[in-house]
Formats: C-alpha cells, structure tokens, sequence
C-alpha cells in the first residue's frame, strides 16, 4: 500500500485540477485531510491517477485498517472525503449562476461534470448497470438492471407520504442534505452541491440524480418538505423550467400512489436531455388548433395528451382544461371512475421546448384505483408481472425507460442455469425465496424451449420475457387502450377540443 500521504497529494491535485479547488481552498482541504488521517505533514509530489481506483479505494481501505471507521462505513467515508476537496455550495451556486446569465447549458454542464467530477454520482457503479432497448407496436422501449437503486414498496411510499417525523433531515431531497454525514439508512451527502432557480414565482433548487436514470438525469425540488401536489401551479412551474433551461425536459411524478414516484412526501420533479423513448414518437392526431395552441394525441402505449403553443400562457391554460377535465371524468364503459371513495384520476405531466420553439405539455392520464380482481390497481401492472416490477409506474417508465431492480441480475442467471440444466424441480423452485415469484417465468420459458436447451437460447427466452413484460406494463398503463373502444372512448374524452 502506497504512503496516504502521497494518496492527499494526488487528491489534492485532482481537486484542483478537476473540481477547481482554490489555491487557498485546497491548503484548508489539505489540513483537513491531515487532521482525519492523523497524518503530520506530506512532502510528496503528486500524480494524476484515477479517481476511484488509485486514491479513494485504497484511502478508504487504510481508514478501514486503521480503524478511522467501520467497514459499513466505508462508503460514508470516502464521501466525507470527497465533501472535503469539493468547493463550497456558495462557490458552486456563484459559478452557476455566472454561467447562467450567459448560458443555460453552460450553467447545467458545470453543475453536472463537478457532480459527477467529486464522485457525488459514482459512474464507475453506474457503468455497471445493464442496459438494453427493445421494441414494441408503438416504439422502443429501454431496460435499465439499476444495480445501486433500492427497491420499493408501493405501500412504503403511501405511508411516508403523509408521515410527521422529526427525523433530520426530513427526507431525501430536504435542503438539508446538503453536507449531510449520512447514517446507515441515510446516505451521506457532502458532495451534493445544488443551485437555487426560480419556478412560478417560488424558491426551488437544481440537483442532480445520483443514480442517473438517463443523460443528466436531474432532479428540481421545493424548498419546502410539503407533499407532492399536481395543479395549475406544477404545470406553471414545469413550463417556467423548460423556458430557462430549454435543452432539459422536466416532469412530474402523479400525486396519488400506485401512478406516481417513490416520493410523494416532498414535492420534487425530474428532467434531463430528452431522450426518453416517449420524446421520440409521433403525434398521431391533431384535435385541435385553435389560436396560437394545439392539442394532439401522441403515438404511444398510454394516453398521452400533447399541448403546445408559442405562447407560455395558453399552453399553461390548455394543460389545466384538460386536467380539470379528467379530474372529474368518468366513463364506465372503459372501467374509468373518477371518484369511488377517494379521487383516482391525475395526470403525469412532463414540459419541454420543441424544436420549432414552442412550449409543450404531454399529459399522461392516469388512473389508480384498484377493485377486488385488480387489487394492485386496474392500470397498473398485475400480480404475474411483479417478478419484474412491483413498484409504481412513475413518470420515467411512463415515458418508456425501465429501471428494474438490482435483484433481477442474480436471479436472471440463476434462472438461465437452472433451465440450461435440463433438470428443473418446480417444488424446490416454489419453495426458493428468491426464485419462487419467477415460477411463471420459468415454467413458460421451460415449457416453450423443451427439455434441453443450452445457455444462450435460455438467455434469450429470459430477456425476450421481460422485454415482453415491460411492453406489457407500459399497456397496463394506459387508460385509453390502444384499440377501437379505447380510441373512441379518448375522442369522447377530448371532444371539448374540437368544438
Ligand atoms: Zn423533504
């Protein structure tokens, strides 16, 4: 193991080089890092190495060694580290902020490389994550295997939603955060730098996702740890985003469960570069164009409801008609219920400049109630579909991208081995925690490759069935089907437009 103290040179010298670390910055970052490594002084010339692999790995493994912390803490410690030589938030916010009054981009792509820069989004895990497209009836679709991202119960996220806590910081994307030393079931955020921006007249921040979903997946978030809540004030706040940062689209989680995101405790949306399948499909009919705005549906999985127009204020006052509208809307012949013993109809609604320089809106309606046959709900993903994705369908997978669970890695490859082995025992599958919830997956597989089948071809049936799955799930989605009665049933919906 090399000297830590030549490990503090070669980080200081990546601070400064990479991160713009002061001169001045860097001597206090430097005694700093003396003072936690118990280390009296260096006199060592530093070298450009890698990040991760040449100085945080072995820096954290010394910690560890030295008994500076805990194994389970290793991940904690190396962020502390990276809090240590990363310039402070008020620098961070001047730079932005300076570029912004020039360019947008400019200000997003500075925030983005420092976060990915100081470690704050880990690429090295993020490289590992799986990633393939695959391709149905109404486009392409992506699959993302996230190796980092927690799974989560969609009966977790109602019962934080409305939770009172004392804890600290309140949730994920309180301010908070900022500096945040992590405890075990909270990550340490000392490397999270954020800017303040402006939407519809209110205090919010710019974030970046640490698991970065798709190109500079990121995150806008209320400064205040109030409840996710789409109305005409969302739609305002999205279109004012989209005119300041036009080369980023930004979206809204729904507000009810089962539709919406794993937050709905803090009010929060996502955006990034537009290259979410959805973007990339037509308009397929244009109801309406009246004045200077238009509505038209787009040619998708779910029912989407596109608004655009030059004009910032009539797409605002578009978007809201046609979300009153479904609020209230009921239409039993396709089984949508507006209100059974709570309201179930909201929208996923995502803003963004086209190319032609207008503001738009897609609405995603939604639906979320459940009944005796659907108990996970009638426009969400059944039961045998679980195996693959048991959490609600928020506005990301809405749009086409899935992120499956970690978990699936494991288990695909335990599944191929078990069919490549020609000897299947479905008692003991059944009875195996981890297998058993892919007992329809692997007896369909089984049953249509028979009895011998080698690895590759395995493969391919397994993928083939969650490509299948994910396609599926899109249409579960869709309160509109994509036949005659569900196109009839949209124009009945969208009828004002025309008149
Ligand atoms: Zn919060």
């Amino acid at each position: 193991m090399a000297y830590i103290n030549k490990h503090i040179e070669n980080l200081l010298y990546y601070a400064k080089d990479k991160l713009n670390l002061s001169f001045e910055d860097a001597i206090y970052a430097k005694n700093q890092l003396l003072e936690l490594f118990n280390v009296e002084n260096t006199f060592e010339i530093a070298d450009r190495v890698d990040l991760q692999t040449e100085i945080l790995n072995p820096m954290v493994a010394y910690a560890v060694e030295k008994g500076l912390t805990a194994p389970e803490s290793a991940l904690r410690f190396e962020t502390k580290i990276m809090g240590l030589v990363t310039p402070a938030p008020s620098i961070v916010i001047e730079e932005f902020s300076d570029l912004f009054s020039v360019s947008a981009a400019d200000a997003t792509d500075y925030l983005y490389k420092l976060s990915v820069s100081n470690n704050y989004i880990r690429m090295s895990d993020i490289k590992k994550n799986i990633r393939w497209m695959t391709s149905g009836e109404n486009g392409e679709v992506g699959i993302t295997i996230n190796l980092a991202k927690p799974e989560k119960d969609p009966k977790q996220v109602l019962a934080e939603k409305n939770q009172t806590t004392d804890k600290y910081p309140k949730c994920m994307l309180c301010l908070e955060n900022l500096g945040f030393a992590g405890t075990l079931t909270h990550p340490a955020r000392q490397t999270l730098r954020y800017a303040p921006i402006t939407l519809n007249g209110e205090a919010w921040h710019l974030q970046y996702s640490p698991f970065v979903y798709y190109d500079e997946h990121c995150i806008a978030l209320s400064d205040r740890h109030i409840p996710m809540k789409i109305d005409e004030n969302s739609f305002a706040r999205l279109l004012d985003f989209v005119g300041a940062f036009p080369h980023y689209f930004m979206g809204s989680n729904a507000d009810l469960p089962i539709v919406g995101g794993s937050i709905l405790s803090h009010d929060h949306y996502q955006g990034g570069r537009k290259v979410l399948p959805m973007f990339y499909r037509p308009l397929k009919k244009q109801l309406s164009s009246v004045l200077d705005a238009s509505i038209a549906i787009r040619d998708w999985y779910n029912s989407v409801v596109h608004v655009s127009s030059r004009n910032k204020f009539r797409a605002l006052e578009l978007a809201n008609q046609i979300y009153t509208r479904w609020q209230s809307y009921t239409d039993e012949s396709v089984g949508i219920l507006a209100y059974t013993n709570a309201p179930h109809n909201t929208v996923t609604p995502i803003a963004s400049m086209n190319s032609k320089g207008e503001y738009c809106l897609d609405l995603i309606l939604r639906n979320n109630r459940t009944d005796e046959k659907n108990p996970f709900g009638i426009y969400h993903p059944t039961e045998d579909m679980h195996n693959i994705k048991k959490e609600g369908i928020g506005l990301i997978e809405a749009m086409g991208l899935f992120i499956l669970p970690g978990r699936l890695k494991a288990e695909i490859n335990d599944i191929i081995n078990l069919l490549a082995s020609g000897n299947i025992d479905f008692r003991a599958i059944n009875e195996d925690e981890r297998l058993s919830k892919h007992f329809g997956l692997i007896a369909q597989i089984a049953n249509n490759l028979g009895a011998q089948c080698d690895k590759k071809s395995a493969r391919d049936a397994v993928i083939d069935y969650i490509n299948q799955t994910c396609i599926k799930i899109l249409e579960c989605t869709a309160v509109f089907k994509n036949n005659k009665q569900g196109e009839l049933a949209f124009d009945r919906f969208l009828k004002f437009a025309r008149e």
